[in-house]
């Protein structure tokens, strides 16, 4: 008899939960991602003991059909690709067809969804096992309820921070959501307490407000550039507001947060001498592009990218925060190629 075994659907989906969800902060993320890519535009988060002991959220977006539910579960199923071509084409923050079963794999899960049509359905899995399946009446949209977050991983349990900085991650988490879809309402709740609300505008000066204060907000200035491939628009602070990291200079790609380095680099070159050595400046960009000139498929939590053309987008941006401080009188002309 041979020695390699092909590992249970259980423990696959275990050890892909290792890397999707790290602590409550990636539970929020996926969850919030698909009620947005379910064109939810309204979602509520509430939180017990920063998502540790329970994550609830819920959407009032398209809903999962009775006939779907069980078939989310599964590894590597998915509504948002079909083909290897779509992969090359994402207009989704989620395609992986991952989250759920890891989730709930570490968890206790409880669903209730229904697309308004038919009848919804109610689920409960304990550790990724079906323990209640249900049809039900209910309003069109999602409710899910992670209970008990790795009560079978110890290791990962025990490796869990304190209830403050986890959930300041999760704040992260929700705060970047939020900018990069203004267009949604979001709600986060801690322990009865409100953190954020955005009203789903689509007014992005709204979120920021809500985020970092109107003071703030008020002294951010708009920047909007395109070239030929890309189009760049967003906010920038004026340079006498300061932080001391770059976790306040937030970049988005195609509606997704993203991390990348020589992005934060292009919009410091902009401010050019007016910011004091060892300060960053609060910055919000979007920028759209067509998707297959960003590759998304680099990591499962999908932070980092991969950008062909890096040098055109990165001058766009130099230039279009030059400008924008030419505007407001703030960088003399000279500094600015015309
Ligand atoms: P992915 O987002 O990569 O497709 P997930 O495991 O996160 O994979 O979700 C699996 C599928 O379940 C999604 O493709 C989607 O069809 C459905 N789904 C998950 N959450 C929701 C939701 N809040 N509303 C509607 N459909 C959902
Ligand atoms: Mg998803």
């Amino acid at each position: 008899m041979g020695k390699i075994v092909q590992l249970s659907d259980e423990l696959s989906n275990k050890i892909a939960a290792g890397e999707v969800v790290e602590r409550p902060a990636s539970v929020v993320k996926e969850l919030v991602e698909n009620a947005i890519d379910a064109n939810s535009t309204v979602i509520e988060i509430e939180l017990e003991e920063a998502g540790l002991s329970k994550i609830r959220i819920l959407d009032n977006g398209d809903g999962i059909a009775s006939e779907d539910c069980l078939t989310a579960f599964k590894r590597h199923a998915t509504s948002k690709i079909k083909t290897e071509q779509d992969l090359f084409r994402i207009r989704t923050l989620g395609f992986r067809g991952e989250a759920l079963p890891s989730i709930a794999s570490v968890s206790m899960l409880e669903l209730k969804t229904s697309t308004g049509e038919e009848a919804g359905t109610h689920l409960k899995l304990r550790g990724g096992e079906i323990v209640h399946h249900e049809l039900t009446s209910s309003r069109k949209g999602t409710e899910l309820v992670i209970e008990n977050l790795f009560f079978n991983t110890p290791a990962r349990l025990k490796y869990m921070k304190t209830v403050n900085t986890e959930l300041g991650n999760v704040t992260d988490v929700v705060n970047r959501l939020a900018m990069s879809h203004p267009e949604v309402s979001i709600r986060l709740m801690h322990q009865g307490r409100q953190l954020l609300y955005t009203n789903g505008s689509g007014d992005v000066r709204q979120v920021l407000a809500a985020i970092y204060g109107m003071a703030v907000a008020k002294k951010m200035i708009p920047i909007n550039v395109q070239s030929l491939d890309y189009e760049v628009n967003g906010y920038v602070a004026l340079p006498e507001i300061t932080r001391a990291s770059r976790n306040y200079m937030s970049t988005i790609i195609n509606g997704r947060f993203v991390k990348n380095y020589g992005l934060l680099k292009a919009v410091q070159q902009g401010y050019h001498t007016l910011l004091p050595i060892g300060r960053f400046p609060i910055v919000f960009l979007t920028i759209t592009m067509d998707p297959l000139l960003v590759d998304v498929n680099v990591h499962p939590a999908k932070l980092e990218v991969r950008l062909s053309k890096e040098a055109e987008l990165f001058e766009l941006i130099e230039q279009g925060v030059k400008a924008a401080f030419k505007k407001q009188q703030l960088i003399p002309d000279a500094v600015v190629p015309t």
